[in-house]
């Protein structure tokens, strides 16, 4: 991994985000960022933190520890009207703006289309020059495997619902990949009273989700893993069980032994070639493998692929439901010459979608007090704001009692359009009346209604074919910026590699000040509806009658 690697290891060093009320830079918004920036990188959050890399792959927080100590160096500096600009996770300016404008505003990976090759980023990557910020990575508001919990338990709830008659009681979800977010999988599937088989070819990953509450066994060997698996969902009882081998491994035992599971997927870093541990490898033979010949690595990680794409291809014909998992697996596979790799579809029009057409999607909150009576809080207060989400208190004290914090304490939930902004707009009055204990952080994922071009995930097989259309995520920044949001970034390649997406993120702080609610009401407004446009004028119905229901304007009717 270090070769392709923007940064090495010099200058390395444990790093904790500041808890409390007391700041050390001249505004919320900075000293957000600042702690943000860092709860990143603290060991109990971060995958590899001595390498700046968060999750994903090698979705890195900061170009280099230079960069890093040069970005907290301009933040403790930054006045209230300043703006720090920064450039695949280096610094390299700062602007005057205005107070309601963004504290930060960050670029991470971005290339030219002709350019966007996995040989040029990586070159420059090497040379120090570019840097992969994955989708919040890069964009300083990773809290964490949570982050990505809710939307897993979403996708297995409605696949449930789609196939299962609502429940996953007595079924067997099998997957791989057990990282910063494929980590999620197992505590989402036993939410749902699945029995959950996960593979992770890295046994340190299996006991780090283990450690954390995620996962709730290792087995000692394959055998044992399917043994076992198959003997609980026989009871009915929900559990999830770690295995240390690869995917493809495990998925040809499955079918050696006339295992059919119901539902199969994958979280492997597929979207990098460089990171997808090939077959017949170790993790530590894959780095030597990567560091002598990274040629041969790629073409041993595709061929791989191609053999993993036809195993689900071959459990779907089986009769299992099996779908892509956001990791752009299908088109690896594809590009590699196995034709039949779009067989099974991506979770996002699968399961995802009609939620995106009302804005609804991720919102996550982090407690600057470092206090998880703060989150307590929140989440009960959010509970009181919407009484009729019957689904979201459910969420709430599933999420109270199954999820530890790591790093900052914080919260994800799914919100939608008219909501999120009255969420925030509580938050800032909590913290305006002293009852939480200092600001509150509020972000998303890039993973989002209006925010991302995607055609193998999050845009896959739009109503009028707009895929690969990435005027939107370019739009919903500079709607972020120009409604205030604290901090705004603009990344490509997030989730399914270079190449294959453009993305946005925003980050707003609620300080208690009357500034503050006239930013968030803006932002958390604008921000899902624009999600909402995108899809109303792609054509979908649920979301023009969403418009409709909060007042949007939209000048032409679709096509
Ligand atoms: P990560 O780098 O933190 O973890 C990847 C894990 O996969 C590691 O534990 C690694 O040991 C393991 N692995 C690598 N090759 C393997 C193989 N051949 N067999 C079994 N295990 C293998 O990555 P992450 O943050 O967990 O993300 C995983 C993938 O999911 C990425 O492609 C990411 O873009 C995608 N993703 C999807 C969503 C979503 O909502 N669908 C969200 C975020 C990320």
């Amino acid at each position: 991994m270090v070769s392709i690697l923007s940064s090495s290891s010099v200058g390395a060093r444990p790093v904790r985000a500041a808890r409390g009320s007391v700041r050390t830079c001249k505004t919320w918004q900075a000293e957000a960022a600042l702690r943000m920036l860092m709860n990143n990188l603290d060991p109990e959050v971060a995958e590899d933190p001595n390498h700046l890399v968060v999750y994903g792959g090698r979705g890195q927080a900061a170009r280099s520890w230079a960069a890093f100590d040069a970005i907290v160096r301009e933040l403790v500096a930054l006045e209230s009207d300043q703006t720090l600009l920064v450039q695949s996770g280096k610094p390299v300016g700062v602007l005057r703006t205005h107070d309601d404008a963004p504290r930060v505003l960050i670029a991470n990976s971005n290339l030219v289309p002709h350019w966007a090759t996995d040989e040029h980023f990586d070159d420059l990557a090497r040379r120090g020059l570019i840097m992969f910020g994955q989708m919040t990575a890069g964009s300083w508001i990773y809290i964490g495997t949570q982050g990505i919990v809710q939307g897993t338990y979403e996708t297995f709830a409605e696949c449930a619902r789609q196939h299962f008659r609502g429940s996953l009681r007595g079924r067997l979800l099998v997957t791989a990949g057990a990282g910063g977010m494929g980590g999620a999988q197992p505590l989402a599937a036993t939410m749902n009273e699945a029995v959950c088989l996960i593979a992770d070819v890295d046994a340190s990953r299996l006991e780090r989700r283990r450690a954390s509450g995620y996962l709730d066994e290792i087995a000692a060997g394959l055998d044992a893993a399917i043994d076992r698996a198959l003997s609980e969902r026989a009871a009915g009882v929900a559990v999830s069980i770690g295995v240390a081998v690869d995917a493809l491994t495990l998925l040809q035992r499955l079918l050696d032994r006339g295992v059919l599971p119901d539902i199969v997927t994958d979280q492997t870093p597929a979207h990098d070639i460089l990171s997808y541990v090939p077959a017949g490898h170790s993790v530590e033979s894959a780095a030597r493998l990567r560091d002598s010949d990274a040629k041969s690595y790629a073409e041993q990680s595709l061929d791989t692929m191609v053999q993993h794409v036809q195993k689900l291809v071959e459990l779907k014909r089986r009769g299992a439901v099996v779908f892509d998992y956001g990791n752009n697996l299908r088109a690896r596979a594809e590009q590699r010459g196995f034709a039949e790799a779009f067989e099974f579809p991506g979770f996002v029009p699968a399961y995802i979608r009609p939620q995106f057409c009302l804005g609804r999607g991720p919102f996550r909150f982090v407690a600057l007090s470092g206090d998880v009576r703060d989150i307590e809080l929140m989440d009960r207060e959010l509970i009181r704001l919407f009484p009729e989400d019957t689904g979201l208190a459910r969420w709430l004290s599933l999420a109270g009692e199954r999820i530890q914090h790591q790093g900052l304490p914080a919260r994800i939930c799914w919100l939608g359009l008219g909501q999120r902004q009255r969420a925030g707009l509580l938050f800032n009055d909590l913290v305006r009346r002293g009852a939480l204990r200092a600001p509150i952080v509020i972000g998303r994922d890039h993973l989002d209604c209006g925010s991302v071009a995607s055609p193998y995930r999050e845009t896959e097989g739009m109503l009028d074919g707009t895929d690969a259309v990435s005027d939107w995520p370019l739009l919903n920044a500079l709607v972020a910026t120009a409604s205030g949001a604290s901090w705004v970034s603009l990344h490509h390649g997030g989730g399914v590699g270079i190449g294959y997406s453009q993305h946005a993120g925003q980050v707003i702080v609620a300080d208690g000040t009357p500034e503050a609610a006239g930013r968030l009401l803006r932002v958390l407004t604008n921000d899902p509806a624009l999600g909402v446009l995108r899809h109303a004028d792609a054509g979908y119905a649920e979301a023009s009658a969403a418009a409709a229901q909060h007042g949007l304007a939209i000048p032409m009717a679709p096509r």
